[in-house]
């Protein structure tokens, strides 16, 4: 049976991603050796790394001054190398979820967090409104969480501050154009809308590093990784050579705006589905904060105890993925980049079927 991948992540990837990932763990570049097997010091690879790093800077549209890297130890290492290396004495910080507050949690061990707007009491069901005009010109950077996994809440539009700007969009990366000039730093994890898991990307502006007095350890110190291409230790050398393919296959097409078009037609037919049943109701309770990535919808409180049933019936129908995040319940549907429209559909008949049937 034909599988619909809805997983939060790690999780769907392209055909292309796939089928020439494992290609390459078979014989890589015809050098009649695996990519798990060969160095990252090879010529072959070099050229992967560098292909990889120009399309990221072509897709995004990145201005000369900046260094893409392409870093171990995940988004959440993000969480402590950005104030390592950016906060001197004040960071301000919106609380949009569980990866915002880690990543505020990490923060407070270099200096004084200002959290300017959260939606921690009301369990992260919407997006503050006016956020960044509250945020001073006395911070060292103020720092945001695009898109919320979990609780499937998004800010779409580069936020305008007075200090410098820094992004985890790990989980909606290549879903949408970036003004990457607005920004000091924007890192991504791989494993949403990328690679495999192992790999994260890391953009920073060059002239922002070197501003701290603290010392840094080597390896969490951005300046290592610019300086050495991303070579100063063992780079992730699979999740980079899925990274590449995927990145490729962005580029056939149409890129960026087209990816955000067909990310749009996604989920505005999820969630008008999910608008117009009397069975499901969204959790984010503003419609301008949802996410185009992670759809959370639960079952009204009328129907609530046959949200097990609703998963047993999806499940025969081939959808995998869709149960909610434990903190929030009910069901998530990921639509990351890769997940083709005909999914969505299938997913909106399951439901519409499911319904007729209660
Ligand atoms: C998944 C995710 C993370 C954590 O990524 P790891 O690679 O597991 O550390 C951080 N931020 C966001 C927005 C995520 O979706």
């Amino acid at each position: 049976m034909k599988k619909h991948n809805f997983y939060a992540g790690p999780s769907i990837l392209s055909q292309y991603t796939i089928k020439n990932t494992a290609d390459a763990v078979l014989n890589f570049a015809d050098m009649g050796l695996s990519i798990l097997e060969i160095s990252h010091r090879s010529k072959q690879f070099q050229a992967v790394i560098d292909e990889a790093t120009a399309l990221v800077k072509e897709l995004l549209e990145v201005p000369a001054g900046y260094s893409v890297l392409w870093l171990g130890g995940g988004a959440s290492m993000q969480f402590c190398m950005i104030p390592y290396n950016f906060l001197r004495t004040k960071a301000s910080f919106i609380d949009t979820g569980t990866w915002a507050h880690n990543a505020i949690k990490e923060a407070k061990l270099f200096g004084e967090v200002d959290v300017v707007a959260s939606s921690e009491a009301e369990h992260y069901t919407f997006i503050p409104k006016g956020f960044a005009e509250k945020v001073t010109a006395d911070n060292d950077y103020f720092y945001y969480t695009s898109n919320n996994t979990i609780y499937g809440t998004e800010i779409r539009k580069d936020p305008d501050v007075p200090c410098r700007l820094i992004s985890d969009m790990s989980s909606d990366i290549f879903s949408r154009p970036v003004d990457v000039a607005k920004y000091d730093a924007i890192f991504a994890g791989a494993q949403k809308n990328l690679a495999p898991a192992g790999v994260t990307i890391v953009i920073v502006r060059d002239d922002a590093l070197g501003h701290v007095d603290r010392p840094i350890p080597t390896m969490l110190d951005y300046r290592t990784h610019v300086k050495k291409g991303s070579m100063f230790n063992t780079p992730p050398v699979l999740p980079i050579y899925s990274a590449l393919q995927t990145l490729k296959y962005y580029k056939e097409l149409g890129g960026i705006k087209e990816l955000e078009r067909r990310d749009l037609e996604k989920a505005a037919l999820l969630y008008d589905a999910i608008d117009s049943s009397r069975m499901f109701v969204g959790t984010v309770t503003d419609p301008a904060g949802r996410s185009i990535m992670n759809v959370c919808f639960v079952m009204k409180p009328e129907y609530k105890e046959l949200e097990p049933a609703f998963i047993e019936f999806a499940t025969e129908r081939g959808m995998v993925g869709i149960k909610g995040h434990r903190s929030v319940g009910g069901f998530r549907a990921s639509l990351y980049n890769a997940l083709p429209i005909e999914s969505v559909r299938a997913l909106v008949d399951c439901m519409n079927e499911f319904q007729k049937l209660h």
